[in-house]
C-alpha cells in the first residue's frame, strides 16, 4: 500500500534535516512547508507564498528532487502549491504584465483578500524558469561611480568596491566593510557598488538599507508577527547593502537576526556590504560574533580628502550643475572647508544661493564672507541643559535622575560626563556648572573632569563613549 502525503513527508524531512545540517535554515525554509497530498507519485506542498518557491527553487531544488524520488520511486513528482495570504500585510509577490513579479517589502497597504485561496504550481521539476524577483533596490542614480570623484583618501575603497561589484560574493571583498567619519562618502561608495552591480547583472536582487531602517522593520516585524517573511525577504537577496550598522549597538535582537542573515547570505556565495562610523573593532557594544563577522572580509577606510581631490570634487559638481566658477574661487573653498566633503558640498551650495539670490558675481569676499557665516551658523552655543541632555539620552537614562542622590555606577558617570562636557563646551563657571548637575560643589566638578580624563586614556569603551558624545554636542 502507497505511504500517505503526511508519513512521505516526514521521512522527507527527516532525510533533508540530515542533509542540510543547519538547524536554522532548515527551520526557515522546511519547517513551513505542509504536505497537501499525494496522488500517482505527485507530492504537493504547500509553501508559503511565491518567493518562498522561487527560493526553494534556486536553492533547494536538487535536494528536492533527491529526498522525493527516494521516498517515492523514480517517477515521483513533486507540485507547489502556494498559499496567497491575506494575514500578513506583506505582500510577497505581486505578479504584474511584464516577465517580471514583483516584491516590495515592506508593504504598507494591506492586500483585501478574505479568503485564503492557494494556486497551483506546475511541476517544478520540468519547469523551465521561474519568473524573476524584482525588487525596489532604494538606491540613488546620483550616487555613481561616475560621480565619485577617486583620490587618495578614497582609492582604495574605491577600486576595491569597484571590484566588487564587478563579481559580486565572488571576491575576497565579502563582506566588504567601508568606515569613516561623517560625510566623507560611504552612502556614496556603497550605493555606486549597488548601481554598477545592477548594470554588470540585471537579474541579481540588490538592496541598500539603512541600518535604521532595518531595525525598523525587524521590530515591526516581531510586533506583527511576520519574522519569517523578513528573514524569507532578506534571505533572496544577492546583494544586501546595510549602511550605518554601528546602528545596531546594543540592540541585540537585531544583531542576531542579522548575524543568521548574514550567515545564509555568505554561505550561498551572496555580497554582503557593510558602512560604519567605526572599525569592525571599534564597535562596542556589538555581540563577539557579529564582530568576527564583520572581520571576515576587507575593511577599507575613506580619509578626508586632500586639496587637490577637494578641487576635483567641487569641479566635477560644477560641472553637472552647468555652473562656472573661477578656479581661485574653487581653490579657495578647497583650502579653507577642512571638516568634510558634505560640508564642502553644502560651502559651495551657499554661496552659489547667495549669488544668485543677491544677483551678487561671485568673488572671493562673497567666498570669504560665506565661509565665515556657514561655519560660524555651524558653531551652535550649547548649553548645560542641552549636555546634560545628549549625555543622559546616550545612556537611556530618564533626565530626572540628574538630581537624585543615588551613587548608582551608571547615574554618576552620566553626572561627571555632564559635568566634563559643560566645563569644556560652555563658559559657565564650575560651582555653576555643580549646582546644575545634582547640586555639587565646584571640587566634585574638577573632580569630576579629572575622572573623565583617566578613563578615557585608560578604557577603551570609555573612549569610545567621550568621542560619540563630542560628535554629538558639538556638531
Ligand atoms: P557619509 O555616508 O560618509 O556620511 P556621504 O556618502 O553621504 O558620506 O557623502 C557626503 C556627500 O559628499 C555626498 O553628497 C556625496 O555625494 C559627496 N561625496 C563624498 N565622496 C565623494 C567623492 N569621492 N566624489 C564626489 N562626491 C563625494
Ligand atoms: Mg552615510
Amino acid at each position: 500500500m502507497q505511504k500517505g502525503h503526511d508519513e512521505v513527508w516526514s521521512n522527507c524531512l527527516q532525510i533533508i534535516k540530515d542533509n542540510l545540517g543547519n538547524e536554522f535554515l532548515y527551520k526557515t525554509w522546511f519547517e513551513p512547508i505542509r504536505p497537501l497530498k499525494l496522488e500517482s507519485n505527485v507530492l504537493t506542498i504547500q509553501v508559503p507564498s511565491q518567493y518562498f518557491c522561487e527560493f526553494l527553487e534556486e536553492h533547494y531544488v536538487n535536494l528536492l528532487k533527491k529526498t522525493i524520488r527516494r521516498e517515492i520511486g523514480k517517477s515521483a513528482m513533486l507540485q507547489y502549491s502556494i498559499v496567497l495570504d491575506s494575514q500578513s500585510h506583506y505582500a510577497s509577490i505581486q505578479p504584474s504584465e511584464d516577465k517580471y513579479a514583483t516584491a516590495n517589502y515592506p508593504v504598507n497597504v494591506p492586500l483585501n483578500i478574505n479568503s485564503t485561496p492557494t494556486k497551483d504550481f506546475p511541476n517544478p521539476f520540468i519547469l523551465p524558469g521561474l519568473k524573476k524577483i524584482k525588487i525596489n533596490s532604494q538606491l540613488n542614480e546620483a550616487l555613481s561611480f561616475d560621480n565619485f570623484v577617486e583620490g587618495d583618501c578614497n582609492r582604495l575603497a574605491r577600486s576595491a568596491g569597484y571590484a566588487v561589484a564587478q563579481n559580486p560574493g565572488k571576491t575576497s571583498f565579502n563582506p566588504f566593510f567601508i568606515y569613516s567619519g561623517v560625510g566623507l562618502g560611504k552612502t556614496h561608495l556603497a550605493h555606486a557598488i549597488g548601481l554598477e552591480t545592477k548594470k554588470n547583472f540585471p537579474d541579481k536582487i540588490v538592496l541598500y538599507v539603512s541600518a535604521e531602517q532595518f531595525v525598523h522593520q525587524y521590530t515591526d516585524s516581531c510586533k506583527n508577527n511576520t519574522r519569517n517573511d523578513f528573514l524569507q525577504f532578506y534571505q533572496m537577496i544577492d546583494l544586501l547593502i546595510v549602511d550605518d550598522i554601528q546602528f545596531f549597538a546594543k540592540k541585540t535582537g537585531t544583531q542576531d537576526v542579522f548575524f543568521h542573515i548574514f550567515n545564509t547570505l555568505h554561505s550561498s556565495g551572496k555580497q554582503i556590504i557593510i558602512t560604519s562610523d567605526k572599525t569592525p573593532a571599534e564597535l562596542f557594544d556589538f555581540e563577539q560574533r557579529v564582530i568576527s563577522r564583520l572581520k571576515w572580509g576587507l575593511s577599507a577606510d575613506l580619509q578626508s580628502p586632500d586639496t587637490n581631490t577637494k578641487i576635483k570634487i567641487l569641479k566635477s559638481k560644477l560641472y553637472k550643475d552647468g555652473i562656472e566658477m573661477s578656479d581661485d574661487i574653487i581653490e579657495y573653498l578647497a583650502f579653507n572647508i577642512n571638516t568634510s566633503i558634505r560640508e564642502l558640498e553644502g560651502a559651495l551650495i551657499s554661496l552659489l544661493a547667495q549669488s544668485s539670490f543677491n544677483k551678487k558675481t561671485i568673488t572671493i569676499e562673497l567666498a570669504s564672507e560665506m565661509i565665515d557665516k556657514f561655519i560660524r551658523s555651524n558653531v551652535r552655543e550649547v548649553s548645560i541643559e542641552y549636555i546634560q541632555k545628549v549625555v543622559f539620552d546616550y545612556f537611556n537614562i530618564p533626565i530626572v535622575n540628574i538630581q537624585s542622590l543615588t551613587r548608582k555606577r551608571e547615574i554618576v558617570q552620566a553626572r561627571q560626563l555632564a559635568m566634563y562636557f559643560s566645563k569644556k563646551h560652555t563658559k559657565n563657571s564650575l560651582a555653576i556648572i555643580g549646582s546644575k548637575c545634582g547640586n555639587k560643589d565646584h571640587a566634585t566638578v574638577l573632580h569630576a573632569c579629572k575622572a573623565v580624563k583617566n578613563l578615557y586614556n585608560t578604557d577603551k569603551k570609555y573612549k569610545i563613549w567621550v568621542d560619540d558624545l563630542e560628535k554629538r554636542i558639538a556638531n
